[in-house]
């Protein structure tokens, strides 16, 4: 299974991951982008891969976990 994470020391909270794909990212209490769901769903695979290009401090990555 595919999971999806947000290094918390690199992410400056610009917010591009969370209008992009709400159902993954949202903003913690700490003003950065949490991940609210780890799972990548198949179909989203490649809206996630947009957010991880377009994030300006290549905060986000997918993992492969057993
Ligand atoms: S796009 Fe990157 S820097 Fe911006 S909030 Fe998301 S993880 Fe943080």
């Amino acid at each position: 299974m595919e999971k999806v994470k947000v290094i918390k020391e690199k992410c400056i909270g610009c917010g591009m991951c969370v209008g992009q794909n709400p159902g993954y990212f949202s903003f913690g209490d700490d003003g950065l982008s949490t991940v609210i769901k780890e799972d990548v769903n198949p179909d989203d695979k490649a809206s996630i891969l947009e957010s991880i290009e377009m994030c300006p401090t290549e905060a986000i990555l997918i993992e492969e976990e057993k």
